[in-house]
């Protein structure tokens, strides 16, 4: 097929190579300049695209995975959305154990691309049988023929964005990248990134955002993982109640944490400021630079890159539900006027 003519033979052709776009009203005040790198734009709408082809594709080139075969994944939605997408074009089996945190939405959209999916208890830790880790690690040990992605524990999802994510950042920005800003779940966009980034240039700040009540930004600093660190928080896809083998501690400078409230608002802000309908985690990588500039981070010369993982429409009963966001507590008499932009007329 023409790709110059933007023909394609199937939708896995299209993965990668995003688009940055600069942010104009959010960073108005801010000296420097500011991009995104919106990952919605993966036919997946996420950045998890990159991966789920990445590591199938590699299972295929070393015999792992075979005709026939079961794909098997841990994952908020995400990774199991892509890896369900390239199950459906391969023509495999796709078995997803997900966390009871991820929205309805998310869950639904797997089911609609043809994975089986198991709902597991969010609240509990990552050893317990019930945990979203271990029931697909059991599924896997059980099941003939299936493959685990192990995304939090497999080295080519750092490859994955080493490859393709890092490259695209560079060449976009012309070298001129000062600082990526990046959420941490997995940590494979961050380390992949960061690897690439550095390699080019060691002066490139890579700066991680973490949840509060996950233990990453802890363990960074301490290299010790602290339980007492652990506490159930909103955001889907960032932070972690364990340390994944696909983060590169040693490749991240910083970590900064970031509110389930303010990352909310953030998001939300996003959509009515840039244009750019983009997911929770978004919002938490903005409030993670709003939060940065405070400290003075950045200067004139400073060229930001903000990655944006997934689109707003899997947080439409989360994040841009107005109930939602009531039941949180998220609305106070400061933010309680955004909300009334629907009338209804009887
Ligand atoms: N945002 C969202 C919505 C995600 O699903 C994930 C993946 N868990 C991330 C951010 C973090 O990306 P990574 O796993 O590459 O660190």
């Amino acid at each position: 097929m023409n790709r110059d003519l933007n023909v394609y033979d199937n939708v896995l052709q299209l993965v990668g190579n995003t688009p940055l776009i600069k942010l104009n009203k959010i960073t108005n005040n801010f000296e420097g300049s500011y991009f995104a790198k919106v990952e919605a734009f993966n036919p997946g709408h996420s950045s998890k695209d990159r991966i789920a082809l990445h590591i199938i594709e590699e299972a295929e080139r070393t015999g792992i995975l075979k005709p026939g075969d079961t794909i098997i994944e841990t994952t908020s939605g995400n990774t199991g959305f892509s890896i369900a997408m390239v199950s459906v074009i391969k023509g495999y089996d796709c078995i997803l154990a997900v966390s009871s945190k991820s929205s309805p939405d998310k869950i639904d959209a797997l089911k609609a691309m043809g994975a089986k999916v198991y709902v597991c208890p969010a609240h509990v830790s990552a050893d317990d049988p019930r945990s979203y880790y271990s029931v697909a690690k059991r599924l896997h040990e059980e099941m003939k023929g299936s493959v685990y992605i192990n995304q939090y524990f497999n080295e080519l999802n750092i490859d994955a964005h080493f490859n393709t994510t890092g490259p695209e950042i560079w060449e976009q920005t012309e070298g001129k990248i000062t600082h990526l800003i990046a959420c941490s779940g997995t940590g494979g966009t961050i380390s992949g990134v960061a690897r690439f980034l550095k390699e080019k240039n060691k002066d490139i700040k890579i700066v991680g955002i973490d949840a509060y009540g996950s233990v990453l930004q802890k363990y960074h600093q301490t290299r010790e993982f602290d339980s007492s660190e652990i506490y159930p928080y909103r955001i889907e896809g960032l932070g972690k109640n364990l340390i994944p083998s696909a983060t590169d501690f040693d490749a991240i400078d910083h970590f900064e944490k970031v509110t389930d409230e303010e990352s909310a608002h953030s998001a939300r802000e996003i959509a009515v400021s840039e244009g750019l309908f983009v997911g929770y985690t978004s919002g938490a990588a903005i409030q993670g630079l709003k939060q940065l500039e405070a400290q003075g981070e950045f200067t004139k010369n400073s060229c930001v890159v903000v990655v944006f993982p997934d689109h707003g429409s899997r947080y439409m009963s989360k994040v841009f539900s107005d109930k939602w966001m009531h039941e949180q507590g998220f609305f106070d008499s400061q933010n309680e006027e955004a909300v009334a932009t629907i009338e209804y007329i009887k």
